[in-house]
């Protein structure tokens, strides 16, 4: 099979199959797309590596949807909706089954969010992954890192940690192990994330900052403290623990938590007087948003165990160290 019947044959649909987004779609020099009156082009790409990406064990249809997912968390993360994406494509050899797995993952997600493969590029050489996705958001509507304010609240959707926790198992560094049935729960969070994207267009008008968790909750925190100018206090007592790492020692689930990456989930801030309205979203959703933490003035991260809702001053708030910032328990675990 030479290129472009691979590239006919498994990445262009028939007539009537999938969502028609672009004016001139794929198989011509370029693509041709442009967001409704009103509406900016929201446009982010993410590239994915064999062996330091995804480990070659995983299955071709859910390498496929978790090579969109990364990519529409991002747009999830400024409140844009999908529109279309690209697709580069790098391959060591045309293996017929694996096309098929990886193009039915890939686009039966495109097709979940409206989502039009719109062009790309395919060549020889080690698996890689490239897609540079586009959606759109009503102007100066778009959830920025910069727009965190002291006194917002900070807030998490869903189960962070899964997916470290997976990782752990898979490289073996569990003890005691997961059960099997532990262990297929937590690999789907970590081989098949269901990107936010419903979230993040219903934080629109919301949210006061916003961004998708990738590299570990903590760590990406950081980016919106930092972007916002401001500092925050998190209420470790007030993180969702998911029911697999409910099981696991309590250092565990704070570094698969805090700092254990690849989660796709969204971490929010927002004035409190939104707070009903978040309650609301989360039951339309039927998503678990979880209130954290305060932004406050003072630059910094502090980490307390206690109430949620006591003052900064108040004994019965007890600061705990932050060793996730320069220590992670995984690190060399490889
Ligand atoms: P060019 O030589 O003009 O760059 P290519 O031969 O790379 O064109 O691609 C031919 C057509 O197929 C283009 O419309 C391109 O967008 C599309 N295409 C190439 N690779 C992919 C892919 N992996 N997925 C979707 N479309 C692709
Ligand atoms: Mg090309």
């Amino acid at each position: 099979m030479g290129e472009f019947d691979l590239i006919e044959h498994f990445f262009w649909r028939q007539a009537g199959q999938g969502p028609r987004r672009a004016v001139v779609g794929n198989g011509d020099d370029c693509a041709l797309i442009a967001p409704a009156p009103g509406m900016q082009l929201a446009v982010s790409t993410d590239t994915m590596v064999e062996g330091r990406h995804f480990l070659s064990t995983v299955s071709p249809a859910r390498l496929g949807h978790k090579a969109l997912a990364v990519n529409l968390s991002d747009l999830a993360a400024c409140g844009a909706s999908p529109m279309a994406f690209t697709l580069a494509l790098t391959l060591p050899r045309v293996d017929e089954a694996w096309l098929c797995g990886f193009a039915k993952g890939l686009l039966d997600l495109a097709d979940e969010h409206n989502c039009e493969l719109i062009g790309g590029d395919t060549t020889a050489g080690p698996l890689s992954i490239g897609i540079t996705v586009m959606g759109e958001v009503p102007a100066r509507q778009a959830l920025l890192r910069s727009g965190a304010r002291p006194g917002d609240d900070i807030w998490v959707s869903g189960f962070p940690g899964l997916a470290r926790l997976a990782l752990e198992a898979f490289r073996g560094s569990l003890h005691p192990a997961l059960s099997g049935e532990a262990f297929e729960a937590t690999r789907l969070a970590m081989e098949r994330p269901d990107p936010r994207v419903a979230l993040g267009v219903g934080l629109r008008g919301l949210a006061s900052a916003a961004i998708d968790v990738s590299d570990g909750l903590l760590g990406d925190l950081a980016h919106i403290l930092k972007r916002s100018q401001v500092g925050a206090s998190l209420c470790l007592d007030a993180l969702p623990v998911g029911s697999w790492l409910a099981e696991r020692s309590a250092d565990e689930q704070l570094d698969c938590i805090l700092a254990g990456g690849d989660d796709y989930e969204l971490v929010f801030t927002a004035r409190p007087e939104q707070r009903a309205r978040i309650i609301e979203l989360s039951a339309s959703l039927g998503l678990v948003l979880s209130r954290i933490g305060h932004i406050e003035a003072e630059p910094g991260l502090r980490l307390w165990r206690g109430e949620l809702d006591v003052w900064p001053d108040d004994p019965e708030r007890s600061a705990v160290p932050n060793r996730w910032t320069s220590f992670d328990h995984f690190k060399g675990a490889a």
